[in-house]
C-alpha cells in the first residue's frame, strides 16, 4: 500500500541520511590527499565513538565468538539464536567491524604479496539472509583487486550435463586471493533436497564428494570457510515484505522466495544435515547469528581475519641488498 511504501521510503531516507552523518562517502576511491573512503568511514566511526567512550570491545571479546559459532558434527540449528548479540554493545560492535575488517585488509596485502595460499568463504542462508549484505560489509576496506565474488544461480543445461562440482571447481581462489561464493555446492544438499530436484540416491552421496573436495582445495593451499547466515523466520518475514515496499529492493523479490519461505522446517533440516556431515578441520562450517546486522558482520569479518591469521602470509623477502638502492 502506499502508506507502507512512503513509510518505508522515509526509513530509507532516514538510514542514508544517518550513513553519510556516520560513515562519510562510502567510495573507495583514492582521494588526491591520500585517504580513502574507508579510512573516512573509520574517522566516522570514531566520531561515533566519541559520543559512546564507555565501551570499548576488546580484540578477545571479539575473537571469543569464532570458537562459539564454529559448528560441530553434532550442531543444533535450534540451539543457535539468530538474535544473539554475544554481549556487545551495538555501538562498539559498529565501530570495531571496520576496524577488524582492516585487519582482514592487511593480512589480505600479505596474501596477495606471498601468492601461496588463497581463502574461500562460502556463503549459505535462506532469501533475505543476509548474504549480500555480508558481502558488502566484508568488501569495503579489501582490495578489490584480490577478491572474487562469484554467485551460483540455478545450473545451466550445460552445467546439468556435468557432476555438480565442475561450475564450482573453476571458480574457487587461485593463490594470493580470496573468494566469496554466494550460494555455492551446497545448493545441490539444499534446494536440490529439499524441493526434491534429484532422487535422494544421487543428493545423498553429495556429502561425501563435498568433503572430499574440500579437502582437495585445502591441500592445495586454500583455506575454506563455510558460513550459515541463521536468521528467524520472523526476521525473514520483516525482509521480504521490505523488499516487496521498497521501490529500490523489489527487483530481489521473486514469488519462489515464497514457495522456500513455506518449506521453511525442510531447508532447515536440510541445512543442520548438511553442517553435520561437512564441518571438518579443513572447512569448518559458521553458525552467524543473522537477525542483527551488525553482529553478523563483526561475527564474520571476525571469523575471516582469524582464519587469515591461521595462513599467517608473510611478505616475501625482498632481492638482497635493495635497502641502499637510490632511485634517480
Ligand atoms: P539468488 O541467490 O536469490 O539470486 O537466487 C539464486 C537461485 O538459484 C536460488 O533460488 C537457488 O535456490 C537457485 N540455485 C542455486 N544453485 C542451485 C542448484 N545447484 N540447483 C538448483 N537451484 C539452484
Ligand atoms: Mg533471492
Amino acid at each position: 500500500s502506499p502508506t507502507r511504501c512512503g513509510a518505508s521510503v522515509r526509513r530509507i531516507d532516514q538510514r542514508l541520511a544517518m550513513r553519510r552523518q556516520v560513515r562519510g562517502p562510502t567510495s573507495l576511491a583514492i582521494r588526491s590527499d591520500g585517504t580513502s573512503g574507508h579510512e573516512t568511514a573509520l574517522a566516522g566511526y570514531r566520531a561515533v565513538m566519541d559520543d559512546h567512550p564507555d565501551d570499548p570491545l576488546s580484540d578477545a571479546e571479539i575473537d571469543a565468538v569464532v570458537e562459539r559459532c564454529r559448528a560441530d558434527g553434532d550442531v543444533e540449528l535450534g540451539a543457535h539464536d539468530p538474535r544473539e548479540r554475544f554481549g556487545w554493545d551495538k555501538h562498539a560492535a559498529k565501530r570495531r567491524a571496520p576496524e577488524v575488517v582492516d585487519d582482514v585488509a592487511e593480512l589480505q596485502k600479505k596474501l596477495y604479496a606471498e601468492g601461496r595460499s588463497s581463502l574461500l568463504m562460502v556463503l549459505q542462508g535462506i532469501d533475505a539472509a543476509g548474504k549480500g549484505g555480508t558481502i558488502r560489509s566484508v568488501m569495503n576496506g579489501l582490495n578489490p583487486a584480490g577478491v572474487v565474488v562469484h554467485g551460483f544461480g540455478a545450473p545451466t543445461e550445460e552445467e546439468l550435463d556435468h557432476d555438480f562440482l565442475w561450475r564450482i571447481h573453476h571458480h574457487t581462489p587461485r593463490r594470493g586471493r580470496i573468494a566469496i561464493f554466494d550460494r555455492s555446492h551446497y545448493e545441490d544438499v539444499l534446494v536440490v533436497r529439499v524441493k526434491q530436484i534429484v532422487p535422494e540416491s544421487v543428493w545423498r552421496p553429495r556429502y561425501d564428494r563435498i568433503v572430499d573436495f574440500e579437502e582437495l582445495l585445502s591441500g592445495a593451499g586454500t583455506s575454506v570457510v563455510k558460513f550459515f547466515l541463521n536468521v528467524s523466520k520472523e526476521k525473514q518475514r520483516e525482509r521480504l515484505q521490505d523488499r516487496i515496499d521498497s521501490p529500490d529492493e523489489r527487483w530481489k523479490f521473486r514469488a519462489g522466495d515464497l514457495d522456500d519461505r513455506a518449506l521453511w522446517d525442510d531447508y532447515q533440516a536440510a541445512f543442520q544435515e548438511a553442517i553435520r556431515r561437512t564441518t571438518t578441520g579443513a572447512a569448518p562450517w559458521y553458525v552467524i547469528p543473522g537477525d542483527r546486522k551488525w553482529v553478523r558482520n563483526l561475527a564474520v569479518a571476525a571469523t575471516v581475519r582469524h582464519h587469515l591469521r591461521l595462513i599467517d602470509p608473510q611478505y616475501p623477502e625482498p632481492e638482497e641488498d635493495i635497502e641502499d638502492i637510490v632511485v634517480a
